[in-house]
């Protein structure tokens, strides 16, 4: 049975999971006559001592002539000193610390950060990125035809320095050699295995940041780290990225290599990656399996490289981003000064960790991105809307009233579609159309006096967005909304990002369904993939006992067409949500992050900005941008996360719209979540997310059977004069029903305190029978 690590730790899911090849399996792909060869080696008295794994799996490779002698000597001038690299000698670097502990590398802002920055490598490189050549026409050692995927490493035991393979490197403490490795020559099996020495990669030793001289030997350290890679794994392209990727950019010095992969083939070359002596990334908030850095470090001269390998996936704008803010620094040199003054003044404020490191160099950097053009501007991007305008909204429920209000706040006109007359939006809108969510004809009729759509629902029919999309912007947008609505397909973009999710499977009946949960551990939830809300639509599986009456209860709601959604439930310790914004000229603003608690699926109360670590509160920040950058989101969207294990942020869900979990940004910052959204899908400036101290907010629910709504206990409530109360004029009452929410603020920060007084407020506020 499965379900060790409830967290998708692979970015594979489901049928077309491909899963990684298991070392035993290797064995037996063996070719036999690699084997015999390999034993022949070893009968011949080489130094081969122990096996470590069978051969790698290989991509063919095209026929050469060239020996693996020969392309051993190649090595050899390589590293001896034939590369012009070779003799740049960089003067002694000072004040190198020796290993002070601390964190690796961070997620950061853009990526392009890790520890420090992340700039990479790659083959095939244009005029203005010359890549770093790869393993098939450098001085990769097993050049091409010289074996047949059998390549099998072998530990040697006190492995002599002398052994010739770097004879030639001047250098007082010579590099480190555990492993050996053994090439058979295929249609050769009369020709002795030749053996030779390979470096491993060597551990890696965090540093606190400091700015220090480029070093001119970094692109040879990344071409020889990317030729390591390329033993190990021909096909990819590692490619030098980051500040040591940039001729005269002092930095930390790490050199970082972008790795593109599809997300499917992540989990394999991390692996691969693990094999050639890479470690895992530790930290507070590291990357995610599903888009990983490994870290490790090479010796060369004498001196000690650190390397981060971001393997990234190539469905990702981010080595686009790793790569136009490379290519930039290179152009520019007043953006590499402006950039190195931000970093020092990082350093010289003390900073001691790379993670916040990366973090402070953030806005610096995202900046930056947007002006140079790395972040994609919206494609629907069209002229400010004016005031007087109307901005018609797809649902005129609680936030569609409050959306409302901002809106007519700036002088816009609104009209609104919702089936019920007495919906909460209607009394702030100037006209309603009375029409399901899923109406075609009504959206055509909501359009046609609208200057701008928006929907505060992702439960509006996609049918009926397009069908009006052509005659007037909707935003957020399609793509949002087509990629939100369903769970499913949420899940795949989310995975496609590079973002981690609770491990997760599609199921279609019973038998898949038990297979899967079996697979994947308990306890487990199943959710429909489309209409649930608030909790609903979903069904939480303890056991096996659990999974007929589960599957009866969601099919009972959703049907049997459609797969259902199953996943593992997390034992997370906080949940988390972002709002984040995105206007029409592409730039992202994410509100602090709130903590959220919820019953049975409602959220119930939210504090923000949230009590958890400033590092996990920036990389849900940027997790949030990158997605809504990903879905081309203009306006407002929300991520829900889960912090799990004090480490991992997994996303939840996503919102293409204003949320209840930030409703405190009506009283707690300048601008509310409602104002944003309106400014941003009228082409106007995003105004400020600064909090005014800590928010709380505590929703009001419905008890009791369903009646007539009548509030009580308001001047009770409101006898805290500092306590909001929003009520959200529904006309019927029940047991749970969402009818309004209270907002408390500290201005000195206290939270708690303030979430006392939002629940008292509450606790006073009731339902007439
Ligand atoms: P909804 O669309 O109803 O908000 P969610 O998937 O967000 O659906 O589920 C509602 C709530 O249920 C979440 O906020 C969380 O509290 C809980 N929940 C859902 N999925 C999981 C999970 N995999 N692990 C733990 N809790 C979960
Ligand atoms: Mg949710």
């Amino acid at each position: 049975m499965g379900g060790g690590d409830p967290i998708e730790r692979r970015p594979i899911e489901g049928s077309d999971a491909i899963e990684p090849v298991a070392r035993g399996d290797r064995h037996e792909r063996l070719d036999p006559s690699a084997l015999r060869a390999h034993k022949r080696g070893e009968s011949q008295g080489r130094r081969v001592v122990e096996a470590e794994h069978a051969a790698q799996e290989r991509a063919p490779r095209k026929p050469h002539g060239d020996g693996v002698g020969d392309a051993a000597q190649l090595r050899r001038r390589r590293l001896g000193g034939a590369s012009d690299e070779q003799h740049i000698r960089q003067p002694a670097l000072a004040g190198r610390p020796g290993g002070t502990p601390g964190c690796l590398g961070h997620r950061g802002r853009v990526g392009v950060e890790a520890d420090d920055e992340s700039p990479g490598i790659g083959r095939g490189g244009t005029k203005d990125a010359p890549a770093v050549a790869g393993p098939e026409v450098d001085d990769h050692p097993l050049v091409a035809g010289d074996q047949v995927g059998e390549l099998a490493d072998v530990h040697l035991v006190d492995a002599p320095a002398d052994d010739g393979t770097h004879d030639e490197q001047s250098t007082a403490t010579p590099p480190r050699y555990s492993r050996m490795r053994l090439a058979v020559r295929p249609g050769a099996p009369a020709d002795p295995p030749t053996l030779r020495l390979v470096p491993d990669i060597l551990p890696y030793v965090p540093e606190p940041p400091a700015v220090r001289p480029w070093d001119p030997r970094a692109p040879h350290v990344a071409r020889t780290v990317a030729n390591l890679i390329g033993r190990v794994r021909p096909d990819l392209r590692p490619e030098h990225v980051g500040s040591t990727a940039v001729p005269d950019l002092p930095g930390k010095g790490v050199v970082d290599l972008a790795i593109p992969a599809p997300p499917d083939d992540i989990p394999a070359i991390s692996e691969a990656l693990l094999e050639i002596g890479f470690g895992r990334q530790g930290g507070t908030s590291p990357w995610p399996s599903s888009r990983p850095m490994l870290v490790g470090a090479i010796d060369d001269e004498g001196d000690r490289f650190r390397i981060h390998a971001h393997v990234i996936p190539a469905t990702s704008n981010e080595l686009h981003e790793l790569r136009t803010f490379r290519d930039a620094l290179r152009r520019d040199a007043g953006l590499r000064d402006r950039y190195v003054a931000a970093k020092q003044r990082i350093v010289d404020g003390g900073e001691r960790s790379g993670q916040a490191y990366a973090v402070a160099k953030g806005d610096f950097v995202s900046d930056t991105l947007l002006a140079i053009g790395a972040w994609p501007r919206p494609a629907d991007a069209g002229p400010p809307i004016e005031p007087g305008a109307t901005i018609g909204i797809l649902g005129g429920g609680q936030l569609g009233r409050m959306l409302a209000i901002a809106a007519r706040q700036l002088g816009y006109g609104v009209a609104i579609l919702d089936p019920d007359p007495f919906c909460p939006a209607r009394a702030v809108a100037d006209h309603q159309v009375e029409a399901a969510y899923d109406s075609v004809k009504g959206a055509r009729e909501l359009a046609a006096g609208c200057a701008v759509v928006t929907y505060e629902l992702e439960h509006v029919s996609a049918e009926a967005v397009e069908a009006i999309a052509g005659r007037v912007p909707v935003r957020p947008g399609l793509a949002a909304l087509r990629a939100t609505q369903d769970r499913l397909a949420e899940r795949r973009f989310v995975r496609e990002q590079g973002e981690l999710t609770a491990n997760w499977r599609p199921v279609h009946g019973l038998e898949e369904l038990s297979a899967a949960a079996e697979d994947l551990g308990y306890p487990l939830r199943l959710k429909a993939p489309i209409g649930g809300y608030d909790g609903r639509s979903q069904a939480r599986i303890a056991g096996p006992d659990d999974v007929p009456a589960a599957l009866a209860a969601v099919e009972r709601q959703e049907g049997r067409a459609r797969p259902l959604l199953l996943e593992r439930e997390l034992d997370f310790e906080a949940e988390l949500s972002v709002v984040c914004a995105r206007d029409l000229e592409g730039r992202t603003l994410a509100y602090p992050v709130s903590r959220n608690v919820h019953d049975r699926g409602i959220l119930v109360e939210s504090v923000a900005p949230a009590p958890i670590d400033p590092l996990h509160a920036a990389t849900a920040a940027d997790i949030a941008g990158r997605l809504a950058r990903a879905l081309d989101v203009v306006g407002v969207m929300t991520v829900e996360l889960f912090l799990v294990g004090g480490r991992d942020l997994a996303v939840n869900e996503l919102a293409p719209r204003v949320h209840n979990s930030g409703h405190w940004t009506i009283e707690g910052a300048p601008t509310s979540q409602f104002q944003q959204h309106i400014r941003a899908i009228c082409g106007l400036p995003l105004g400020s997310v600064e909090p005014r101290g800590a928010a709380a907010m505590v929703n009001l629910l419905g008890t009791g059977p369903k009646r007539a709504a009548r509030l009580t206990g308001l001047p009770e409530a409101l006898a805290d004069p500092s306590v909001a109360v929003h009520v959200y004029g529904k006309r019927a009452v029940f047991d749970r029903r969402k009818m309004g929410h209270v907002t408390a603020l500290a201005a000195d920060g206290d939270a708690e305190a303030a979430l006392a007084r939002a629940r008292t407020a509450v606790g006073r506020l009731g339902w007439a029978e």
